[in-house]
C-alpha cells in the first residue's frame, strides 16, 4: 500500500516503464535529462488526451480552426515575441557544486541545501542571474552560410505568424479562434519530476481573437477560463484536486493583461501548474505587425472599423496532462484477499478499451471462440486487445495496471449458451452478457 503521497510519483515512473507507457529518452545510451520517449500504451493515452482537446476546442466548434505550424522559426519571430529578451528565468548558482536552480523553486533549493548538509557542507548561493531558455540550432549545410534558428519555445507564435494567412484563406468573422497541438522546446535549467518539467514537450493551445474592448475581453476571458477548467476536469479529476489561481501582477508574463492557471494538487510538492489562460491583449499581433512589416489588422464589417484584435489564450501541456492523469488514476485496494494496483482512467482516455481472454490458453475451441468475439468487438471498438498470456489472474492484473475498463472472458459456458463474463476494472465485479448484446453493453 502507498506509504506516502510522494511515493506515488515513484510508483508511476516505475509503472510507466514496466508497462510500456513512458521510457527515459535514448535510455540505452544513458539518456538525456528532461527528455522522455513514449511507448505503445503511453502514446495511446497521449493521443486520446490530444484527440479530446481537438474535439472539444476545435472540431465541435464553428468558431475555431485547427492548424499545425513548423517547429523551426527564424530568430526574428522570437525577437518580435519578446522571447529572446524576456524568456529567461533568474537562477541562483550553488558556489560549492555550481548547480543552477530557479530562484523561485524554494523546494528544490531546500533539497539541494539538505543534500550538502548531509555531507556536512554548507551551501552558499550566488546572486540570481538570467539565462535564456530558447533552444538554438543552425539551418543550412555549410557552417558559414548556416542561419541561426530556434526550436520554438512555445507553439503560440506559429499561430500568430499565420494570422494573415488564416484571414485571407478562411475569411473568419471575429470572434474566432485558431487551435494547434505540437512540440515545444525549452532549455529548462532544472528538468525534474518526470514529465512535469521537460526540455522537449508538447502543448495544446487555442488563440481566440476578439474585439479590442475591455468588456468583451473580460467576458471572453471568463468564458475560456470556465471552458478550460471543465475540459480539464473531464480528464477524470476529482474537483478538489484542481483549482483556478490568478497570477499576481509580478508573476505575469511580459505580454499578459490577466493570467490564471489551472493547478493540480500534485503528490510532489502540492499545487502545480497544469494549464494557463492568458489575456495577451494585442501584444503578439502588434509586435509581428511591427517586426515583419506586414499589416496584421482585421477589418470588422459589422462595426466598419479596422483594428488589431486582442487574444485570449488557453495553453496546456500535453505531457503534464498525461502525468497528472496517471497520478490521479493510480489506486491501490484489496481485491480477493490480495493488494492490487490499478489505473482508474476515464474510459475515453484508456489506451486499451477492452481486453478479451480465453479462460485457458491450451483449449482450441475456447481460443477460437475468443478470437471470434475479439474480432466482433474490435470492429466497433478498435482499441480492443486479445490476451492469452499467463494465467487469467495475471491477465486481469496487467489490464488493471494499464487501466483497461472492461475485460471479457470466454469460458466453457460460452460454448454452450453464447454468453461471456464482463469484468469491471474498478469493482472487480463480473456480469454474464450475451454475445449478441456485448458491444452495446461495453459501450453503454
Ligand atoms: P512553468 O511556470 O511551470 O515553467 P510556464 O508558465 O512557463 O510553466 P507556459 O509558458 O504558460 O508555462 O506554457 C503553457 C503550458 O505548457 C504549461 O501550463 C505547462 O502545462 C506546459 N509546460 C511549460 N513548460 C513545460 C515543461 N518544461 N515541461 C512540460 N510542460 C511544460
Amino acid at each position: 500500500m502507498l506509504k506516502s503521497d510522494s511515493e506515488k510519483l515513484e510508483k508511476i515512473v516505475s509503472l510507466a516503464k514496466r508497462r510500456g507507457f513512458i521510457f527515459p529518452g535514448s535510455e540505452i545510451y544513458g539518456g538525456l535529462a528532461g527528455i522522455y520517449d513514449y511507448g505503445p500504451l503511453g502514446v495511446e493515452l497521449r493521443h486520446n488526451i490530444k484527440q479530446y482537446f481537438w474535439n472539444k476546442f476545435i472540431s465541435e466548434r464553428e468558431d475555431v480552426y485547427g492548424m499545425s505550424a513548423a517547429i523551426l522559426m527564424p530568430e526574428r519571430v522570437w525577437e518580435a515575441s519578446g522571447h529572446t529578451e524576456q524568456f529567461s528565468d533568474p537562477l541562483v548558482e550553488c558556489e560549492l557544486c555550481h548547480a543552477r536552480i530557479r530562484e523561485d523553486l524554494l523546494d528544490a533549493i531546500k533539497e539541494h541545501e539538505d543534500m550538502h548538509t548531509k555531507k556536512k557542507e554548507k551551501t552558499k548561493w550566488s546572486e540570481p542571474k538570467v539565462f535564456n531558455l530558447l533552444v538554438e540550432t543552425k539551418l543550412g549545410a555549410s557552417q558559414d552560410s548556416a542561419t541561426k534558428v530556434y526550436l520554438r519555445g512555445e507553439i503560440t507564435q506559429g499561430v500568430h505568424v499565420n494570422f494573415k494567412n488564416i484571414l485571407d484563406s478562411m475569411h473568419p468573422k471575429i470572434p474566432f479562434g485558431i487551435g494547434q497541438i505540437g512540440k515545444a522546446f525549452r532549455n529548462e535549467i532544472t528538468p525534474r519530476d518526470f514529465l512535469f518539467r521537460q526540455r522537449e514537450f508538447e502543448q495544446m493551445e487555442l488563440q481566440y481573437y476578439i474585439r479590442p474592448d475591455e468588456e468583451e475581453g473580460k467576458k471572453m476571458f471568463e468564458y475560456w477560463k470556465e471552458f478550460a477548467f471543465n475540459w480539464y476536469l473531464n480528464l477524470g479529476f476529482k474537483k478538489e484536486n484542481l483549482r483556478l489561481r490568478a497570477h499576481a501582477s509580478d508573476e505575469r508574463a511580459h505580454y499578459a493583461k490577466d493570467a490564471w492557471d489551472i493547478e493540480y494538487n500534485a503528490p510532489f510538492g502540492g499545487w502545480k501548474e497544469a494549464w494557463g489562460i492568458h489575456h495577451r491583449g494585442d501584444w503578439d499581433l502588434k509586435r509581428h505587425n511591427e517586426y515583419s512589416g506586414k499589416d496584421l489588422s482585421y477589418f470588422d464589417e459589422e462595426k466598419k472599423e479596422r483594428y488589431i484584435p486582442w487574444d485570449i489564450e488557453c495553453s496546456g501541456g500535453v505531457d503534464r496532462a498525461v502525468l497528472f492523469v496517471l497520478l490521479e488514476a493510480y489506486s491501490e485496494d484489496e481485491l480477493g484477499g490480495e493488494t492490487r494496483s490499478y489505473l482508474k482512467l476515464a474510459k475515453h482516455l484508456a489506451p486499451i478499451q477492452v481486453a478479451v481472454f480465453p479462460l485457458l490458453k491450451n483449449k482450441p475451441d475456447l481460443i477460437s471462440k475468443a478470437r471470434d468475439v475479439h474480432a466482433l468487438i474490435k470492429k466497433q471498438i478498435p482499441s480492443t486487445e486479445f490476451d492469452d498470456n499467463g494465467n487469467i489472474g495475471k491477465r486481469y492484473r496487467r489490464q488493471d495496471e494499464i487501466g483497461t475498463p472492461q475485460c471479457v472472458t470466454i469460458d466453457f459456458q460460452t460454448l454452450d449458451d453464447n454468453t461471456v463474463t464482463v469484468r469491471d476494472r474498478d469493482t472487480g465485479n463480473q456480469e454474464r452478457v450475451g454475445v449478441s448484446e456485448l458491444v452495446s453493453f461495453l459501450t453503454k
